[in-house]
C-alpha cells in the first residue's frame, strides 16, 4: 500500500499530525493509498513555502511561466495512460472515459492558459494630457479547493492560469481522489519548478481546507464544490478580504422541444444525464420535454438508458462506473426512497445492479430515470449528483421556462429545437451561467464559465481566469 505525502516546496513531506487516511477505491471497496490527514501545522507550512517562492516567481516573465505550463502539459500528456488509470480507481469512472475527458483536459489546460497569458493584453485609457494604463499584478499565495468529480481536470483548471500570472499555489484536492493531484506534484518536480510555487496538501476539508482559507497569508481562494461548503468558505474567506471565487452544484434542465432533431436529443438527453454517473456539476437531471412528444421521447429515452453498461471500470464497453463513494451511493439512494414517497415513478434503473466480484462490493447505481414528479418536488429541485434524472412534461415556452428557472440553482442548461428564433429566445430568458444548444458540455476553453443564484460568484476561464488570478492597477500619467 502506498503513503502519499504533501508536496511543500518541491519536497514531499508527511503530515505534521502523522496520521493517515485512508484513500478507498469506490468500484471495489479497496483501500489504496494512505493519504495525509494535514492540519493547520502542514497548512502554515505550505504557505510560508508559497509566500517564499511568490516573491522572485512574481518576477520572472510571462513567457517564463508559460514555458513552465506547457512543460507541465507535455509531462501530463506522457503520463496519460497512467493518470487516466488512477483517475479511474479513485473516482470509479471508466478509464475510457477518463482517458477521453479527464487528462485530455488536463493537458489542454495547462496548454490553454499558457497561450492565453502569453498572448493577453491590457487596457489604456487616454485622457486630455493624461494616460492610464493598466498593469495586471499576481496576488501572491492562492488557495485551490477542489472536489472528486473531475480531480485533476478541475485542479489543472485552476492552477494553471494561477501559475502564469504569477502567483504561488497552495492546493486541497478531494479527500476522496488525491491521486492525481500527487502525480501533478511529481510533475512540477521533474519540470524543475522553483520550490514553493506549487504546494500540495491532503486531508479533510473541514480541517485542512479550512485552515487554508482562514490563512491571512492567502489572497484568493478559488473554490470549486457543493453550494453548502461554498458558503461555509464564503463565511470564512469575506471578512478577511480574500479575492474568492465560488463554482458550486447545479441542477441544470434539458429542455426538449416538439420541434427537436428527435435522435440527437434523446441522445444528447442520455448523455447530460449519466456521464460520469450523473456526478458533473453541469449534468442536465431536469429533463422537461413538451407534453406533445412527452410519450414518445420518454420510451426512446428509457430505451436509451437501459442500454447503457453498468460496471467494471476498465472495461471498454463500460457506459457507467462506480460512483465515488458507498457513502455517497446511499445519498442518492436516499433521494430514490424521497422520489417514491413524493409520488415519483421509477421508468428503469433505481437498483443496484448484479456485478461479480470484486465489483460486488462497488458504489454501483444503474442510471435510474423517474416521471411523475412535482416539478417544485424536493427529488426535482434538489442537486442530486448521480445517475438519475427526472422527466417533466411542458406546454409551451413560457411554463418550460418557469420549471427550468424554478429552482435556487443556475449553471446551466440545455435546450434542443431547430427553430433558431426559439434557440435565441429561450437562452436569452434562461437563468444560467451557460446554455447549450443542440448540444451539451461543448467547451472552449475561453468562455465565461460559472453559474448565478446559488450555483456560485464569479466567472473562470480564459481571461476570466487571467483577470481573478491578478489585480488590475492603473497608472495615471500626467503628460
Ligand atoms: P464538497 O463541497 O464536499 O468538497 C469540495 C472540496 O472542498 C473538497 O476538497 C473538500 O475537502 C473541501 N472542503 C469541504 N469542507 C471545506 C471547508 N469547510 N473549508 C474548505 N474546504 C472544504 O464537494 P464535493 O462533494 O467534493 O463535490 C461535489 C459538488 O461539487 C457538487 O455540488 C457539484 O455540483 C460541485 N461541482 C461544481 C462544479 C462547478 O464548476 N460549478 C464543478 C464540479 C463540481
Amino acid at each position: 500500500m502506498t503513503s502519499k505525502a504533501n508536496f511543500i516546496s518541491n519536497a514531499f513531506v508527511p503530515p505534521a499530525s502523522g496520521v493517515y487516511l485512508d484513500d478507498i477505491a469506490p468500484a471495489t471497496g479497496e483501500c489504496i493509498a494512505k493519504i495525509p490527514r494535514s492540519n493547520a501545522a502542514d497548512v502554515d507550512h505550505a504557505v510560508a513555502a508559497a509566500r517564499k517562492a511568490s516573491a522572485s516567481w512574481a518576477r520572472t516573465t510571462v513567457a517564463e511561466r508559460a514555458d513552465l505550463c506547457d512543460a507541465v502539459a507535455s509531462r501530463i500528456a506522457a503520463r496519460a495512460d497512467e493518470l487516466a488509470q488512477l483517475e479511474s480507481l479513485d473516482t470509479g469512472k471508466p478509464v475510457k472515459l477518463a482517458a477521453t475527458l479527464d487528462i485530455p483536459r488536463a493537458v489542454a489546460n495547462f496548454r490553454f492558459f499558457a497561450g492565453a497569458a502569453r498572448h493577453t493584453s491590457t487596457a489604456a485609457h487616454e485622457m486630455d494630457g493624461a494616460l492610464n494604463y493598466t498593469l495586471r499584478r499576481p496576488l501572491g499565495v492562492v488557495a485551490l479547493i477542489t472536489p472528486w468529480n473531475l480531480p485533476l481536470y478541475l485542479l489543472s483548471w485552476k492552477a494553471a492560469p494561477a501559475l502564469v500570472m504569477g502567483n504561488a499555489v497552495v492546493a486541497k484536492p478531494s479527500e476522496l481522489t488525491p491521486l492525481t493531484a500527487s502525480v501533478l506534484a511529481e510533475i512540477f518536480k521533474e519540470v524543475g519548478a522553483p520550490a514553493g510555487v506549487f504546494n500540495l496538501v491532503h486531508g479533510f476539508g473541514a480541517e485542512a481546507g479550512q485552515a487554508l482559507i482562514e490563512h491571512r497569508d492567502v489572497a484568493a481562494v478559488s473554490f470549486t464544490g457543493g453550494t453548502a461548503t461554498g458558503a461555509r468558505v464564503a463565511h470564512a474567506a469575506a471578512p478577511l478580504f480574500k479575492k474568492l471565487s465560488l463554482e458550486l452544484g447545479g441542477k441544470n434542465a434539458t429542455l426538449i422541444f416538439a420541434d427537436c432533431d428527435f435522435d440527437a436529443a434523446v441522445e444528447g438527453a442520455a448523455r447530460a444525464a449519466f456521464l460520469n454517473q450523473g456526478q458533473i456539476c453541469l449534468c442536465g437531471s431536469r429533463i422537461l420535454i413538451d407534453r406533445s412528444i412527452y410519450d414518445r421521447f420518454v420510451e426512446a429515452l428509457v430505451v436509451r438508458v437501459r442500454a447503457m453498461r453498468v460496471g467494471d471500470p476498465r472495461s471498454p464497453e463500460t457506459t457507467l462506473g462506480a460512483l465515488v463513494s458507498a457513502a455517497h451511493r446511499d445519498k442518492v439512494e436516499g433521494y430514490l426512497t424521497l422520489a417514491k414517497s413524493e409520488g415519483g415513478t421509477i421508468l428503469c434503473g433505481g437498483k443496484r445492479p448484479s456485478l461479480a466480484p470484486p465489483f460486488d462490493r462497488g458504489a454501483f447505481l444503474e442510471p435510474t430515470i423517474i416521471a411523475g414528479l412535482s416539478t417544485k418536488s424536493r427529488t426535482a429541485t434538489q442537486e442530486i449528483f448521480g445517475p438519475v434524472a427526472t422527466v417533466h412534461p411542458f406546454e409551451g415556452e413560457t411554463e418550460a421556462l418557469e420549471i427550468a428557472n424554478g429552482v435556487r440553482y443556475g449553471l446551466s442548461a440545455s435546450l434542443w429545437t431547430r427553430d433558431l428564433s426559439r434557440a435565441h429566445r429561450v437562452a436569452a430568458a434562461l437563468e444560467t451561467g451557460t446554455v447549450w444548444v443542440n448540444t451539451w458540455l461543448l467547451r472552449d476553453l475561453r468562455v465565461p464559465f460559472g453559474g448565478v443564484k446559488d450555483s456560485g460568484v464569479g466567472r473562470e476561464g480564459g481571461v476570466h481566469s487571467l483577470e481573478f488570478f491578478s489585480e488590475s492597477k492603473n497608472v495615471c500619467v500626467k503628460v
